[in-house]
């Protein structure tokens, strides 16, 4: 999978490979799938939600620019896969799911791979994480109709917020980089086109 879908596309940071090098991701899916585990497609998980696809879980990770001391805020935890290549990378992860019970399940997985320095919260992740902000990094695995200010809000300068932007359908993957105090003060990338699940919520789209 990493060499044939990630690095023969183009992701060349060391430290992601080795990271979906190192992480199971049948362990993510239920068992009738674990044959399709390996496959550069998106899957299906509980809830009518997907796991996303291998190659843009390492793009938008690689697009963090994570060192290893960084805390990062993750929007939309799903399985817990994306969550799990963010801890082998990070210091530490905080991650909200509005989905109860895929929270429930990514946590028992994460566990069970000894990720600790995960914290998961179930709720409307468009509202970010006031008490643990500011964030290094913060990614969002579900698209949106527009950037959240709230979220930019809860970068530290420097800090990277790196989500999907667009239709109910199609997005564009977006990099937004904090310069100075100023939340208006940004630096805004565009990484390529994609396809994700809604963001539902308060700074996202309607249910
Ligand atoms: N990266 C995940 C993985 O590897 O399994 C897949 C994430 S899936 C594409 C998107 C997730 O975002 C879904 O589980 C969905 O319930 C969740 N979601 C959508 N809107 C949300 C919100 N406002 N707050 C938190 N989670 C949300």
């Amino acid at each position: 999978m990493v060499d044939s879908q990630i690095r023969a596309r183009g992701v060349s940071d060391s430290r992601v490979l080795a990271a979906m090098e190192k992480i199971p991701r049948h362990i993510f899916v239920d068992a009738g799938l674990t044959e399709q585990a390996y496959n550069d497609s998106p899957l299906p998980i509980d809830e009518r939600q997907t796991i996303s696809q291998p190659y843009i879980v390492a793009l938008m990770t690689e697009a963090l620019r994570l060192k290893g001391k960084e805390k990062v805020l993750e929007i939309g935890t799903g399985s817990g896969y994306q969550t799990a290549i963010l801890a082998e990378l990070a210091a530490s992860v905080f991650s909200i799911e509005r989905i109860a019970s895929l929270a429930g399940k990514a946590r028992r997985t994460l566990d069970y791979l000894n990720y600790y320095n995960v914290a998961i919260r179930v709720g409307d992740g468009t509202y970010g994480w006031r008490e643990e902000s500011p964030f290094d990094a913060i990614i969002v695995a579900a698209g949106a109709p527009d950037i959240p200010r709230i979220l930019v809000e809860q970068l530290d300068v420097g800090g990277r917020l790196v989500l999907p932007v667009g239709n109910r359908s199609t997005q564009e993957l977006i990099r937004i980089t904090r310069l100075s105090d100023d939340v208006n003060d940004v630096k805004k990338e565009q990484l390529g086109g994609c396809r994700f699940v809604n963001l539902i919520g308060e700074y996202g789209w309607e249910s």
